[in-house]
């Protein structure tokens, strides 16, 4: 899944990309309101941190502008300051979380995962679909109670379509949440990670919709 970080502080913004890439997210990081008003306004993305005290524009700023937009996109400012008022005003102007600096990176990952999860409409770190449970909290994968290994990617795929359930998406959309560019390229080898997948999990568990895309079932 795609993140944006909006960080100009360059002992944070590389730290959190870091913290945020190992999660599993595909992070893009810009230190500028502007560039990133307009980048969470196209991009198709599962989840923002926004620093507040920022250039050319201030967190708050982007946040009301996304919100005004329609952008509903999850967000969790940060702020260097522990004062409850900009706490409030970011939850006004449509944050779902905060964090104040200083903050232990395992706890911005923790909430990161939550938002992500909860606009998806999933409660637990643990989600199941069917045979398959997918450990969020430890990236870890199982079918029918036992371990799969599996590679980085391959998990990512499960778990972008984990948290779209119910919903068919195109192999573009995936490649998009993946690499973080719909490349046709990419687009291709999502059918090639599929077989692939097939091959660990059993063939049931993800479904080819044909000429829509994928999903998850195999109840
Ligand atoms: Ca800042």
């Amino acid at each position: 899944m795609r993140a944006l970080v909006v960080e100009d502080d360059p002992d944070v913004g590389p730290d959190l990309v870091r913290a945020l890439t190992e999660a599993g997210f595909v992070v893009d990081l810009t230190g500028d309101g502007v560039d990133a008003w307009q980048k969470g306004g196209v991009e198709d993305y599962a989840l923002a941190v926004l620093d507040l005290g920022l250039p050319k524009l201030d967190g708050l700023s982007v946040l009301r502008r996304w919100r005004a937009e329609g952008r509903e996109l999850p967000v969790l400012i940060l702020s260097a300051r522990g004062d409850w008022t900009e706490k409030v005003e970011g939850i006004q102007a449509g944050a779902d979380d905060y964090l104040a600096k200083p903050f232990a990176m395992g706890e911005l990952v923790a909430r990161a995962r939550g938002l992500v999860r909860r606009r998806a409409g999933l409660s637990s770190p643990l989600l199941e679909v069917g045979r398959l449970i997918i450990d969020t909290a430890r990236m870890r994968v199982l079918v029918d109670q036992r371990p799969v290994r599996l590679s980085p990617l391959e998990y990512r795929f499960l778990d972008v379509l984990a948290h779209a359930p119910g919903r068919v998406l195109t192999a573009g959309d995936i490649a998009e949440q993946l690499h973080g560019t719909a490349d046709a390229a990419d687009a291709n080898a999502i059918e090639a990670l599929v077989l692939r997948l097939r091959r660990k999990i059993g063939s049931d568990i993800i479904e080819t919709r044909r000429g829509f895309g994928y999903t998850l079932g195999g109840s």
